[in-house]
């Protein structure tokens, strides 16, 4: 006889089960990055992974670039001018490189490998980010969080987290939000999140203990690796649903492999997206863009950048529509034959 009540761990609001999936063998949804200029006469390209048309966030991550390793030696390297935020916390996270901070809340600080620095936007802030004159080879992750309803308008803030490696088989990790291998980090976050590099050994495989009610997301910096059944190449994104309760990651190359694991609860509010902004509306963005360009205190002022300020780009004629993700569907862990 067949079980019709689902499990209320795998199932979320409006969440769809589907009987032929189960826990031993995950659903999982490649994302392909896409080459983005980050603009100016200098500019970087990055890999995005997020947002891309069928899928705006995991969790509450909603923005991933990835970039590098790119040799800027002799050049400027990274140089982003000051610029504002709303909505939204940034995530820096480098593998090689130095870059230094400034932020309008009187923070400035280097951002260097296995440093996570979480700036929080909230109601409004500006930044500016510049690799430092030694640095040769620029390579890691800029990530970005969107903020819930409740805390989207909150305090402008910075942290710093240094986690402590963790070994797990032939894995290293380094936990940088939320908890995973036992190591939790001590940087609040707004929504239910996991952030964390893990570094496997060449042909090892790991399997972790994961949250049931995340959905996961796994970047691959370098290396062959396979997650569940599918296979990943350089800088795709690996999206598993939720109802899982544990990930096995396999690296199939004879080098190390270097990935970044984001997972988080679904967001389940629409948001919308433009420039460096995150609101719920299109009014939102166009306040938001009119106080960048009027230098209103929403944003604050970041002291010693050597040169302009950024000037937000027109707005688009039509207006911008709010994003949302496809329905979650959940993982379903078959049941034991002769339960209820
Ligand atoms: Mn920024």
């Amino acid at each position: 006889m067949s079980n019709v009540e689902a499990e209320p761990a795998a199932v979320r609001c409006g969440a769809l089960v589907d009987d032929r999936r189960s826990a031993e063998v995950p659903h999982v949804d490649v994302l392909s990055p896409r080459e983005v200029p980050l603009g100016g006469p200098r500019s970087m390209t990055v890999r995005r992974t997020l947002p891309q048309r069928d899928r705006t966030l995991i969790g509450a991550w909603c923005f991933a670039d990835h970039y590098g390793p790119d040799d800027v030696a002799g050049s400027s390297g990274m140089d982003l001018p000051p610029h504002p935020h709303t909505g939204l916390q940034t995530v820096s996270w480098l593998f090689s490189g130095e870059v230094e901070h400034r932020d309008s809340l009187g923070t400035r600080g280097l951002i260097r490998p296995g440093e996570m620095n979480l700036m929080t936007g909230g109601y409004g802030i500006a930044h500016a980010e510049v690799s430092t004159p030694r640095t040769t080879v620029i390579h890691g992750v800029q990530l970005w969080v969107a903020l819930p309803e409740e805390h989207r308008n909150t305090a402008r803030d910075f942290q710093h987290h240094v986690p402590e490696p963790l070994r797990i088989d032939g894995a290293e990790a380094r936990v940088f939000l939320g908890s995973l291998a036992g190591d939790t980090s001590p940087v609040q976050t707004f929504t239910p999140l996991l952030g964390a590099e893990i570094v496997l050994a060449p042909r090892a495989a790991v399997t972790l203990a994961v949250d049931t009610t995340f959905e996961h997301g796994l970047l691959v910096d370098s290396g062959d690796v396979r997650v569940a059944d599918t296979r990943l190449r350089h800088a795709e994104m690996a999206y598993v649903d939720p109802g899982i309760d544990r990930l096995t990651l396999v690296n199939e190359s004879e080098d190390p492999a270097r990935t970044i694991l984001l997972g988080g609860t679904p967001f389940e509010e629409e948001i919308v997206m433009w420039w460096n902004f995150v609101g719920r509306s299109h009014d939102d963005i166009v306040r938001a863009r009119e106080d960048w360009q009027a230098s209103s205190d929403r944003f604050g002022a970041v002291e010693g950048y050597p040169g302009n300020r950024l000037a937000a780009p027109a707005l688009p004629n039509a207006v911008i529509r709010p994003r949302r993700n496809p329905a979650v569907v959940a993982t379903r862990r078959p049941r034991p034959k002769g339960t209820s």
